[in-house]
C-alpha cells in the first residue's frame, strides 16, 4: 500500500480527522476514500474514478447525488430567513408546511411532529415523551424501554441503549440500565428445524411476552421497532409477526415507537414501511429520505393520546423542557418540503413500484444459486445478499475474516459502493431514482465481484 502524498486531501484527513464507524488506529495507515461529486446515482472520487452507491450512501439519499429542485429550496429559504428557532412558541412557514404534510401523510392518525436533527435525535426525543408521557398519566414506574436484538436506532446515548447491535455497546459502557432487547425476528436463522414462519412468529411474539411478564408490566412502557431492520442485515420479519406483536403490546398497554429512519418515503414500495408490514404505531420517527439527506432533518410523529399526555404535563410544569437549536430549521424544513412534493409529483412511488420488484427479482435470479449465498432477501428498494460459509446449515463466515468488507473492496474496484453489514450481508437501497439499467449495471459489478471473491476463498 501506498502512503498518501504529503498534502494530498488524504493525508490531511488522516491528520485531522476521526471518522465514525472506522478502526480509528488502521485508519491512520489506510486513509480516506475521498468523494468529491456526485450526480443521480453517482459519485466520484477524487480520482475521476466513478462509483454507482448502492446504498444511497446511508440509506438515505433517496433522490440521489444531484437535484437542482431542492438547490433552489434550500438558497431561496436561506436568502429569505436562514435561521429562526420554534422555541417558546416561535414558528415559521416551513417547518409549519412541513408538520402539516407528515400528519397529512402519516400511515396511521398522528396528532402532531416534533423536529429533530438526525435519526438518534429522534429516537431519543421519543424515549423523553415516551417517560414523560408515562409521568403525566400517573404511571411513573412505567420506563423501561424494549428494542431487538440486531435493531438500530442510532448512537446517542439512549437511542444506543435501544440499538442491539455489539458494535454500538461494546466499550462505551451502554446499553443504560432500563433498556432491554428481545429477539431478532429472523427465520432464516433463529427458525427452527420444521418450524413454520408463523409459527416463529408466535414464538417471536412469545418470547416477547415472556420478557415483559418477567420484567413486570408495570415497568414495561414501549418497544422501539423498525419495520425491516435494516443496519442489522435488511432483516424482513416472518409473516404476521407485527399482528402477534402487537397483540401482547396492547395487552400490557406498551407503547409502539415504529422507526421509519430508513423505511419511510417509498423504501419499501409503500409510502411507510409500516404500512407494507402492517405496524400500527404511537409515536414514528423518521429522518434521512425525508430531506433525501440534501440537509440534516428527523422528525417524531405523535399520535394524540400521546401529545394530550405531553400537553398535560408540559401545562403542569410550564413548558415542554426538550428541543434543540436546530429544531424544524427553515433551511433542512424548506429542503424536506421541497423532498416531499417531489415524491408526490414525479409518482416516485409508482417508480419504485416498478424498479423495486425488478431489483429483488434480478436479486434472486442472479445470486440465490451462487456458492457463497446463503439467503436473499428484501422489498421494494431494499435488499441483501447474505454470504454463509455452508449454505446447508446457514452457517456465516468467521467474523475474522471479514468476508463482507472484502466483498465491498472488490465491489468498490468494480465500480460500485457497497455497505457490509454484521453478518456478510451486503445491503442495497440504492437512490428511490435509479432505473432498470443502472440496477442492471450495479448488479453485473457485484456478480462479478463475488465471483472473484469466490476465487479468492477457493
Ligand atoms: N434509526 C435507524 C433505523 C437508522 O438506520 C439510523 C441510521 O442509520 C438511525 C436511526 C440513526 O440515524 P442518525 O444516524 O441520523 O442518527
Amino acid at each position: 500500500m501506498t502512503p498518501p502524498l504529503v498534502n494530498s486531501a488524504a493525508a490531511r484527513d488522516i491528520a485531522n480527522t476521526l471518522h465514525p464507524y472506522t478502526d480509528l488506529k488502521l485508519h491512520q495507515e489506510v486513509g480516506p476514500m475521498v468523494i468529491s461529486r456526485g450526480e443521480g446515482v453517482r459519485v466520484w472520487d477524487e480520482n475521476g474514478k466513478g462509483y454507482i452507491e448502492s446504498v444511497a450512501g446511508l440509506w438515505c439519499a433517496a433522490l440521489g447525488f444531484s437535484n437542482e429542485r431542492l438547490v433552489q429550496a434550500a438558497t431561496n429559504q436561506m436568502r429569505k430567513l436562514p435561521f429562526y428557532h420554534a422555541f417558546t412558541a416561535k414558528s415559521h412557514e416551513p417547518m409549519i408546511d412541513l408538520a402539516e404534510m407528515l400528519i397529512q401523510r402519516a400511515p396511521v392518525p398522528m396528532s402532531k411532529a416534533f423536529f429533530a436533527n438526525s435519526g438518534s435525535e429522534a429516537n431519543d426525543t421519543a424515549i423523553k415523551m415516551v417517560w414523560y408521557f408515562n409521568n403525566a398519566v400517573g404511571r411513573p414506574k412505567k420506563k423501561k424501554i424494549i428494542g431487538r436484538i440486531k435493531g438500530y436506532h442510532g448512537i446517542t446515548l439512549a437511542a444506543a441503549s435501544l440499538t442491539g447491535l455489539p458494535a454500538n455497546h461494546r466499550s462505551f459502557d451502554v446499553p443504560l440500565p432500563g433498556f432491554l432487547h428481545t429477539m431478532a425476528p429472523h427465520y432464516y436463522h433463529a427458525g427452527l428445524p420444521g418450524e413454520s414462519e408463523e409459527e416463529f412468529a408466535t414464538r417471536c411474539a412469545d418470547e416477547l411476552e415472556k420478557l415483559i411478564l418477567a420484567e413486570d408490566p408495570d415497568t414495561v412502557a414501549a418497544m422501539w421497532a423498525e419495520p425491516i431492520m435494516g443496519a442489522g442485515g435488511v432483516i424482513l420479519p416472518p409473516k404476521g409477526y407485527f399482528e402477534k406483536i402487537q397483540a401482547v403490546l396492547r395487552k400490557y398497554d406498551v407503547l409502539l415507537v415504529a422507526d421509519e429512519v430508513i423505511c419511510g418515503f417509498w423504501r419499501t414500495g409503500n409510502y411507510w414501511g409500516s404500512t407494507t408490514l402492517n405496524v400500527q404505531p404511537d409515536i414514528l420517527t423518521c429522518a434521512k429520505a425525508l430531506s433525501s439527506s440534501f440537509l440534516p432533518i428527523s422528525a417524531v410523529l405523535v399520535n394524540e393520546r400521546v401529545f394530550q399526555g405531553l400537553a398535560d404535563e408540559s401545562h403542569k410544569i410550564g413548558t415542554f423542557g426538550h428541543g434543540y437549536t436546530y429544531s424544524g430549521h427553515p433551511v433542512p424544513a424548506a429542503v424536506a418540503v421541497e423532498t416531499l412534493k417531489i415524491y408526490d409529483e414525479t409518482r416516485i412511488g409508482d417508480h419504485v413500484g416498478d424498479v423495486g420488484p425488478y431489483m429483488q427479482a434480478e436479486l434472486r435470479r442472479r445470486f440465490a444459486n451462487h456458492p457463497l449465498v446463503g439467503e436473499v432477501r428484501g422489498v421494494g428498494l431494499i435488499g441483501a445478499v447474505e454470504l454463509v460459509a455452508d449454505k446447508a446449515t446457514h452457517k456465516n463466515f468467521d467474523p475474522a475474516h471479514k468476508v463482507g468488507a472484502r466483498l465491498v473492496k472488490l465491489t468498490e474496484a468494480n465500480g460500485v459502493i457497497g455497505r457490509a453489514l454484521p453478518g456478510d450481508a451486503l445491503a442495497f437501497s440504492p437512490p428511490l431514482i435509479i432505473t432498470r439499467a443502472e440496477i442492471d449495471e450495479m448488479l453485473d459489478a457485484v456478480g462479478k465481484s463475488l465471483d472473484e471473491l469466490a476465487v479468492q476463498l477457493r
